[in-house]
């Protein structure tokens, strides 16, 4: 039996025992970065010319990233900013407060290791020997028995270590809680892929986890930070006017300059009604005013990524230490950026705007395409790999103009007619000869007869009631009537719509990002998929080279679309043939022409062929580009003899005499003899629009 304890402390005694064990089990209050490294981070003039300790009200606006950084709900944060804006401090007072106030395993990943290296050596090192807490937690010398290195830190409760992005073998390994990715957009995939998910990997399976990315933008539809951006909350600063107090995103656009006189640049108030102009001292306490009355945009609220954007025309501390004279900096800066070049101004919209580039589109010279055309009469024969044939029409206040292209295999086409008619819309003289020339038919070595299966008819000019007229009653024929989308991002081809003039079905065509495609199409130098062929023939002129290739990608510097590069036609220029051929990719995807059912078509081709014992189709024939910077001499007329007499080399399986040959069509079918009076077949295309359904050929009324 153990003795009960004596009872040697008094009620008083206990009190004041229970007191103390109290006080040493009292944590420190919690602080969260921005106040911890207002205590602890001291700055010493090697890297800042105002030496102290950290003052967070000198740039409030790096506070929002330093609270998020130790909010239990926080595992991801993403920072889009100008350069010099934020980044540095934010990243060193974070990394700090993972030393020695919530001691943790850091990751630190930069594009390559010499950025971390001198990150490490310039930035966070003498951070560390000037501020009392750090110093004596990372010492400066390099202690190889404990693993001290230069990029290596450790420090009781967790380690400091800095890798580069192309290095996989430095991305596996341990966990971390705390991974930091700083200039994200310089990360390049390494041998086992993508860095950025590697480094994240680091940090799995930890609750605490906290996955910081900074970087400033680089090119749309690429930018790994962009991308990540866009999923987060998305948060912005508002500043609010001090005239009118309206809250608002500081945007490049309202900067008003006068490019002779920068000095007296000033930002102008998005209130249409207020429009006061701001001067710089307007412009600094009004980004005060919205820090410290702490407004925000917030794009995603529910999003569980926080994000913030800043772009420079948030700065507050300038090189001279002063608040005057930004705007006129900025101005210079954005002037000297515009003369550099393309190069030059997407350093200054990714840095100073810390927005995505858009490259400016390659410009393409009509000359080498007019000088590319072939040695192929597609009104006598179509060449064989067209395997449907689709017009559109272009409506002008005088007369339509319409193109003829047959389509083969990846939307590889080939012109094959381009007509004008003259002649007031408003009447319906040229509408009938239009109707004519759209009834056409056109010979193919295989299928006999193609007739046109889709055409489109432009309805948005200025005569759309008469365009409308003429398509109501021919949708059975394929022909119906579009309308470019207004919205940019608009795809391709809308639904069927049926609206205006008595609810005539009409489509509306996503004319910017075609014409994206049909600039890409342009560029390529070799048949394929994609590629544009055109006939020797007055069809196509130089004229129609010049219209083609009129439109210029370029960045829009007023309107709804300020800032975004798009499509546009220079003053005095026409672009007919350009517009057309937008429609008639659009037309192909109305028609339900996808590459299965082309390659459904060009399969039954073949069985065609077999059928009626054609001999087995020739190989394509590769164009030699040099040969064709002469214009190749167009005979004077082929005739169905030298035609046959041309193929028959092929057909006996040498196809040499036949390419060298120069009377010869370079496209045309080199391989079936040509039966000047060809059976009927039951295989016939005629344009049936997206009628039917099923997989059958019946949908195209075969
Ligand atoms: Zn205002």
């Amino acid at each position: 039996m153990t003795p009960a304890p004596p009872r040697i402390w008094s009620r008083r005694t206990l009190k004041l025992f229970l007191r103390d064990v109290q006080a040493f089990l009292q944590l420190p209050p919690k602080l969260n970065v921005w106040q911890w490294a207002a205590r602890n981070i001291f700055l010493s003039s090697e890297v800042t010319p105002e030496a102290g300790f950290y003052n967070p009200e000198r740039l409030p606006y790096q506070k929002r990233i330093q609270e998020w950084m130790t909010d239990p709900h926080v595992n991801d944060i993403i920072v889009v900013s100008a350069a010099q804006l934020l980044k540095t401090t934010v990243i060193n007072n974070g990394v700090g407060y993972f030393v020695a106030a919530d001691p943790s395993s850091i990751l630190v990943v930069y594009p390559t290791i010499d950025d971390g290296k001198d990150w490490m050596a310039d930035k966070f090192m003498p951070m560390c020997r000037s501020s009392p807490t750090l110093r004596k937690l990372i010492p400066d010398q390099l202690i190889r028995t404990i693993g001290q290195t230069t990029l290596i830190k450790h420090f009781p409760g967790g380690r400091i270590k800095v890798v580069g992005s192309n290095s996989p073998s430095a991305l596996r390994g341990r966990s971390f809680r705390i991974v930091v990715q700083d200039d994200l957009d310089g990360f390049t995939d390494n041998v086992e892929g993508d860095p950025s998910a590697q480094a994240d990997k680091r940090a799995a399976n930890q609750p605490r986890a906290l996955r910081m990315k900074f970087s400033t933008p680089t090119i749309k539809g690429t930018s790994r930070i962009w991308k990540w951006l866009q999923q987060s909350t998305f948060d912005q600063l508002l500043c609010p006017c001090p005239k009118c107090d309206r809250a608002q995103t500081l945007e490049w656009s309202q900067v008003i300059f006068d490019p002779e006189r920068p000095e007296e640049a000033r930002y102008k108030c998005v209130n249409a009604e207020c429009g006061h102009l701001w001067d710089d001292r307007d412009r600094y306490n009004a980004v005060l005013e919205g820090v410290r009355r702490d407004l925000w945009t917030v794009r995603n609220p529910k999003s569980r990524i926080k994000g913030l954007h800043m772009n420079g025309l948030y700065r507050l501390m300038g090189e001279k230490n002063s608040m005057v004279g930004f705007l006129e900096e900025w101005v210079r800066d954005y002037l000297a950026a515009k003369a550099g070049g393309e190069k030059t101004l997407q350093v200054w919209i990714n840095t100073f705007l810390a927005e995505c580039y858009e490259p400016a589109s390659e410009t393409i010279e009509p000359d080498p395409l007019f000088k590319r055309r072939e040695n192929y009469r597609p009104t006598e024969m179509l060449p064989e790999e067209v395997l449907v044939v689709v017009a559109a029409v272009d409506v002008q206040s005088n007369r339509l103009e319409c193109e003829v292209r047959g389509i083969g295999l990846g939307q590889e086409s080939w012109g094959i007619e381009y007509q004008e008619f003259a002649g007031d819309p408003t009447e319906q003289l040229v509408w009938k000869r239009l109707d004519g020339f759209l009834g056409n038919s056109y010979r193919h070595p295989v299928r006999g007869k193609i007739r046109i299966s889709q055409c489109f008819v432009d309805a948005g000019g200025s005569k759309q009631n008469e365009a409308y007229i003429f398509t109501e009653t021919r949708n059975a024929r394929g022909i119906y009537a579009c309308r470019g989308a207004k919205d940019p991002h608009a795809p391709n081809l809308s639904p069927l719509r049926k609206a205006g003039y008595n609810q005539v079905p009409f489509y509306f065509v996503g004319t910017q990002a075609i014409k994206d495609t049909l600039h890409s199409r342009l560029l390529l130098k070799k048949p394929g998929p994609g590629y544009f062929h055109w006939p020797i023939s007055d069809d196509y002129d130089e004229g129609y080279f010049k219209k083609l290739t009129a439109e210029k990608k370029v960045m829009q510097s007023k309107g709804k679309h300020k800032g975004s590069l798009m499509w546009q036609l220079p003053e005095g220029a026409r672009n007919e043939p350009w517009d057309i051929n937008v429609y008639i990719v659009a037309a192909i995807e109305a028609a339900g022409f996808t590459e299965r059912h082309l390659r459904m078509i060009a399969s039954d081709n073949e069985r065609i062929r077999v059928q009626q014992g054609l001999p087995p189709k020739p190989p394509s024939q590769a164009i030699n580009l040099d040969a064709l910077k002469e214009p190749a001499k167009l005979p004077d007329a082929i005739t169905m003899d030298q035609l046959k007499a041309a193929a028959a080399p092929a057909a006996l399986g040498s196809a040499v005499p036949a390419a060298a040959d120069p009377t010869a069509p370079q496209n045309a079918p080199a391989g079936p003899k040509v039966d000047p009076n060809p059976k009927k077949t039951p295989w016939k295309v005629v344009g049936k629009g997206r009628q039917g359904s099923g997989l059958d050929f019946g949908r195209w009324g075969f």
